[in-house]
């Protein structure tokens, strides 16, 4: 870009390799295979673009070389450059060497979501789009609603009427077309498909796809700006379509090849909840990804039965060395309360599954002393208040000295 040549060379099929022009498509006229933004990074001096990502701005627009545009363009909301945080105490709870969190709720919505809605939405707005929507599991909702409100676009959101109040509450108030269908995530991604045909709209997760998982990249990016340039020896990311999964390791893979860092992809390794596990049955089964599944877990914002990206997860971690393990809902739950207690970190329930497989790892003996670890928490606590309701107790006292410490101090639980 800085030498005026254009980066982003087209859409290609990620089956067949059939190419198409920078438009809103999302599978391929010959195999229905789906597709996905390709590049020539030849010639990109590595120096050089390391000092303009560092010279550039506090937000994934620094790292604009690598996302489908032509140049920067103008977002009210920013998105990325959130915290990776040293986690001493939950490695020594694990009995593991080092762990990071890399903490995505830090995000304006507070999800990993305003990465992939800020690139989708800029690219709609470039294609002349007048109103965005998305098929939504919960962050999606929120952050459609919040982007297209500090853009000045009509939108409209559809999720599941079986969502948390939390979602919903923080969806609506963005002044929205708030859409809850009496069906699940799979049923709601039908029929935003459909409408997509019918209507003159970017669905930011449907015919604008391509360029909404780009943004993804962006957390491979600042996890390797973040370890200073180097790359983690494992990354533990929570899987729903399996988008995030691929593209975090698509980030790595596209550095490695420009030459901003050295080493390999590091191990890969996915995390699902028991009640919708399409991805990690299949890995167990050593079998594709087949029939979809029917959800039933409390980490709703990870319940797609039918995972559009479910087989290139697969085809990752078995090439990377990881894995895809599922947990249950009361590792989840467990998980939640482990990340809080040794991080200060609280998060959503998908970021339970996330440290709940973290953990599975450490007890299974997969994580080496040495190895550097990177989870990637996606979302925030308060979206699922549910989730701990009931895990702890509080002190009832009256507005006395010795109510106090009766109650308190002589509790046989405040040793
Ligand atoms: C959407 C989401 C994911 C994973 O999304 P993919 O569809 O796999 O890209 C993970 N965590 C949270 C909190 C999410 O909202
Ligand atoms: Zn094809």
């Amino acid at each position: 870009m800085e030498d005026g040549r254009c980066r982003v060379e087209a859409l290609e099929c990620k089956e067949c390799r059939a190419r198409y022009a920078l438009e809103a498509r999302f599978v391929c006229d010959n195999c229905f295979g789906p597709l996905e933004v390709v590049y020539d990074f030849s010639g990109l001096d590595a120096a050089e673009t390391r000092r303009k990502i560092q010279a550039g701005p506090q937000s994934i627009w620094r790292y604009v070389d690598f996302l489908p545009f032509e140049r920067q363009p103008q977002t009210a909301l920013a998105a990325g450059m959130t915290p990776l945080i040293r986690a001493d105490r939950l490695a020594e709870r694990l009995g593991i060497g080092e762990v990071w969190i890399k903490n995505d709720a830090a995000n304006p919505t507070h999800s990993f979501k305003d990465r992939v809605v800020t690139v989708a939405m800029a690219k709609a707005r470039e294609l002349g789009y007048e109103v965005v929507a998305c098929a939504s599991t919960g962050n999606l909702a929120n952050s459609v609603a919040a982007h297209a409100a500090a853009a000045g676009l009509e939108s409209y959101v559809f999720i599941p009427a079986d969502l948390e109040e939390q979602k919903v509450l923080a969806t609506g108030v963005y002044g929205t077309h708030l859409v809850a269908v009496n069906g699940s995530y799979d049923d709601v991604n039908r029929l935003c498909t459909e409408l997509s045909f019918e209507r003159d709209w970017a669905f930011v997760n449907v015919n604008v796809r391509p360029y909404y998982s780009e943004g993804s990249k962006t957390l491979g990016y600042e996890i390797a700006e973040q370890l200073g340039w180097e790359l983690p020896d494992r990354v533990v990311v929570p899987i729903a379509s399996g988008s995030l999964f691929t593209k975090i390791a698509r980030g790595f893979e596209e550095w490695l090849e420009v030459g901003l860092i050295e080493g390999e992809v590091p191990v890969m390794n996915g995390a699902q909840a028991d009640g919708c596990s399409p991805v990690a049955r299949a890995f167990a089964d050593d079998k594709p990804v087949c029939k979809p599944v029917r959800p039933d877990t409390i980490a709703k914002s990870l319940a797609i039965g039918d995972p559009a990206d479910g087989p290139y997860a697969l085809e990752l971690a078995r090439r990377t060395g990881g894995t895809i393990d599922a947990v249950s809902d009361e590792e989840i739950r467990q998980g939640i309360k482990l990340l809080a207690e040794t991080t200060g970190v609280f998060t959503e329930t998908a970021g339970g599954v996330t440290t709940a497989v973290l953990k599975r790892l450490a007890e299974r003996g997969d994580i080496g002393p040495e190895e550097r670890v990177v989870a990637v928490i996606t979302g925030e606590g308060l979206k699922t208040l549910d989730a701990v309701r009931g895990s702890f107790e509080t002190y009832e006292i009256e507005p006395r000295v010795s109510s106090f410490t009766e109650t308190v101090e002589g509790s046989p639980v405040a040793a």
